[in-house]
């Protein structure tokens, strides 16, 4: 959405509503995805501590409810990592 506006992307660089310039945004919720995609491909692999530092840097850039739950559930897998990392001699 425009942040300006909130008027919905129209595959166009400038807000069709109100002309805000809409490219940095867009490339910034690209590398957001990009980094989610990163973030479930690490979770996959059972690189939580990663997972979790991506789902968050997501969060930072740009801001979904799917990335917030992506963070908490990577959050909640890191934490649940350390403890046994914890319990183990
Ligand atoms: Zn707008």
């Amino acid at each position: 959405m425009c942040p300006v506006c909130q008027a919905r992307f129209r595959g166009s660089t400038e807000c069709s509503r109100c002309g805000a310039d809409l490219g940095t945004i867009m490339g910034l919720a690209a590398g957001a995805w990009r980094m989610r995609e990163a973030a479930r491909q690490a979770i996959a692999e059972g690189d939580v501590a990663r997972a979790r530092a991506l789902a968050t840097q997501a969060q930072e850039i740009c801001r979904s409810a799917a990335g917030r739950d992506l963070e908490m559930v990577s959050s909640w897998l890191a934490g649940a990592s350390l403890e046994m990392d914890k319990a183990s001699p």
